[in-house]
């Protein structure tokens, strides 16, 4: 299609980098569009893209057929994306918000989307969380495609058994089936940052992997990991409960560290701790 390249489309709105927003603008159009193949966008597929900024991750999900909610926080790209919306209309719809503060069944009435996003680091993780807690499952999503540090990529996707293996990886797990697709060198952005970036792919299980309550899942994740390299029976001392027998309940070694508990062991004691409270 006719665009501007995306450099002149940032010289002309004046959209220097703002670090404060963790601006690190993708132009390498074979790495958008190979984003978009592997969140499996087609021409069926509506998109929700946080953070689209100058908009080239945008124009690779619009050229793959997809019909495209943006939520941008920064004023200044909204003009840039004007023109895209010019060139595929009715397709791309702009929200100037903060995806933190989206409600997001509200913003996409109802339509099962895909979520795409190269965010800042920090913002990708919460959001991350909020997606993955989310109180209703199945979610708004079908899956989702975000970039992260390399190493936070690593947390995600690890097994048990490992020191990557904790808190993210517990609860990505838990829901969905989290792949690493493929990594980003610092050189294709502008600026550049310091560190290598990955895209993760997260497709959603209709149901967890097993029964808990995510309050209860929350609650022994975070006891077993803030003393990781604790035994079971010290680390969820805390917790308010007899942990001898909750450990006996949910039919766990009390010796174990929570670095060795696969997530369906989780769910166990999460259950067994919502019974004896
Ligand atoms: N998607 C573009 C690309 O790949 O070149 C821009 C990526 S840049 C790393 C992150 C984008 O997210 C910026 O456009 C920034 O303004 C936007 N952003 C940062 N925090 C946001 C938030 N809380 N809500 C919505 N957008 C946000």
């Amino acid at each position: 299609m006719n665009l501007p390249p995306l450099r002149d489309v940032i010289a002309r709105h004046g959209l220097a980098a703002k670090k404060s927003l963790g601006q690190n603008f993708l132009l390498d159009l074979n790495l958008t569009a190979r984003i978009a193949r592997g969140a499996g966008v087609g021409p069926d597929s509506v998109v929700y893209e946080v953070g689209p900024g100058p908009g080239g991750l945008t124009r690779a999900l619009l050229e793959a057929g997809a019909k495209v909610v943006a939520v941008e926080k920064d004023d200044r790209c909204i003009e840039a994306l004007a023109e895209v919306q010019a060139v595929y209309p009715g397709r791309l719809e702009v929200v100037p918000a903060d995806a933190l503060k989206v409600d997001e069944a509200e913003l996409l009435g109802g339509a099962k989307v895909r979520v795409v996003a190269n965010l800042p680091y920090n913002v990708s993780t919460v959001l991350l969380a909020k997606w993955l807690t989310s109180e209703t499952w199945p979610p708004f999503f079908s899956s989702l495609t975000l970039m992260f540090q390399r190493e936070v990529a690593d947390r995600i996707a690890a097994p048990p058994g490992g020191k990557e293996y904790g808190r993210l990886s517990v609860l990505s797990q838990w829901r969905t089936v989290p792949k690493r697709l493929f990594d980003i060198p610092p050189s294709a952005f502008v600026p550049q940052p310091k560190i290598t970036s990955s895209v993760v792919h997260f497709s959603v299980l209709a149901e967890p992997v097993a029964p808990a309550e995510l309050r209860d899942l929350k609650t022994v994740v975070d006891a077993a990991f803030n003393q990781r390299r604790k035994m079971l029976r010290s680390s969820l001392k805390g917790l308010g409960v007899d942990t001898e027998r909750l450990l006996a309940e949910a039919g766990i070694e009390p010796t174990l560290r929570a670095e060795v508990l696969s997530v369906e062991q989780f769910c166990a004691l999460a259950r067994a701790l919502n019974a004896l409270r």
